[in-house]
């Protein structure tokens, strides 16, 4: 009598426990619109809840919150509270902020300002991606590009972030998303996730291997914007994957297309006879920050700023449909399209 009462609640728990848990082989997926893109997450172990994925994606529109410089999403954020007091006071910001910052400062440096973290005056002249995209006149390029300048970015003790001129700015939109899929990864790790697929609008993050011990195999996007096509296939695990081409943000006028990854040497959109820079490192935040920086760098010089990095690989594609590979992603890198050939 008393083993019967007991055994009822405990078989009615575990039917309700599965029932809410995703299908044997299944994986658990979620997706939601953050960072300006579609987040995916795929959860490929058995016994995960919805509710460990609604946990990333919390972490993530917190991030967003934090870093956002976009003054139609939020009214302030931490990054828009230090533009706002660029030229007087200091602002104290996250440990998240902070961190970014820091790498994006690092990034900067690495670089000599290919990819610079005070390149915002630029971005909110241009507007790309916004409703008052425009193609500003040739004083304005100049007035903003005196404004940008990495090197005067004050990073003081106590997390306290400082931008001696007014008119300057931060932004971290070439880097925030691969700082919230090591986020994301990280929180999935902890929950004792082994296997899973993070694709954070075309930011692939793999955490393990496939379920049974194999690779994953990852499509390289074509350059021409056809989300659904690629030019090749990487085999990888625990590896981050991140592109960063002229498609994904622009505007057109007068017949020309004005894209989002912008070189401050010229204030103009990056044109340098490159189609695309795919990165792969185990950072996804590693990955973004030199998939733009190599965009603007250009072949030969992002092809040596690769090289000389032990942590990161490079797919360079140029416009005449040739593809350069680093040294040590040759045996894990397949083309597949006809239309492109290898150096
Ligand atoms: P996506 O946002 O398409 O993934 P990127 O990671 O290349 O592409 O980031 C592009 C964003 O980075 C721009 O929208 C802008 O906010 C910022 N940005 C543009 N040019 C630069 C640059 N030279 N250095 C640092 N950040 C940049
Ligand atoms: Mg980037």
């Amino acid at each position: 009598m008393k083993l019967r009462t007991l055994v009822f609640p405990v078989l009615l728990s575990v039917s309700l426990l599965v029932s809410s848990c995703q299908r044997s082989n299944e994986p658990l997926r979620g997706n939601t619109y953050l960072l300006g893109t579609v987040l995916n997450v795929a959860v490929h172990d058995g016994g995960y809840r919805e509710e460990l994925i609604d946990r990333v994606f919390e972490r993530v529109a917190e991030i967003e919150a934090r870093m956002s410089t976009s003054t139609t999403d939020y009214e302030t954020t931490e990054l828009l509270a230090v533009n706002r007091a660029a030229g007087a006071n200091p602002v104290s910001v996250s440990a998240d902020t902070y961190a970014v910052l820091q790498e994006a400062l690092h990034f900067s440096r690495l670089t000599n300002g290919a990819f610079d973290v005070t390149i915002w005056p630029l971005v909110t002249l241009w507007g790309i991606g916004t409703d008052s995209a425009r193609v500003p006149d040739r004083v304005e390029i100049d007035d903003a590009r005196r404004l940008i300048d990495y090197s005067a970015l004050e990073l003081l003790p106590g997390r306290e972030v400082r931008l001696p001129l007014a008119g300057m700015g931060v932004d971290v939109g070439a880097i925030a998303k691969g700082y919230a899929a090591d986020e994301a990864s990280r929180i999935l790790r902890e929950a004792g996730v082994e296997h899973a697929l993070l694709d954070f609008g075309g930011n692939i993050l793999l955490l393990g291997s496939k379920p049974d011990g194999s690779p994953w195999r990852i499509g390289v996007q074509r350059p021409d914007g056809e989300r659904s096509s690629f030019i090749g296939v990487l085999t990888l695990a625990d590896q981050s994957v991140v592109t960063s081409g002229p498609y994904e943000r622009f505007f057109e006028q007068d017949g020309v297309r004005y894209h989002h990854i912008l070189d401050s040497a010229t204030g103009y959109p990056a044109e340098n006879g490159l189609s695309q820079v795919t990165i792969v490192a185990a950072r996804s935040m590693v990955a973004d920050a030199l998939s733009t920086a190599c965009y603007v760098l250009g072949l030969e010089e992002g092809r040596a700023l690769v090289e000389s990095l032990p942590e990161a690989e490079a797919i360079f594609v140029t416009e005449d449909r040739v593809v350069h590979l680093t040294e040590g992603i040759g045996d894990r890198f397949e083309l597949t399209d006809p239309a492109y050939r290898l150096e």
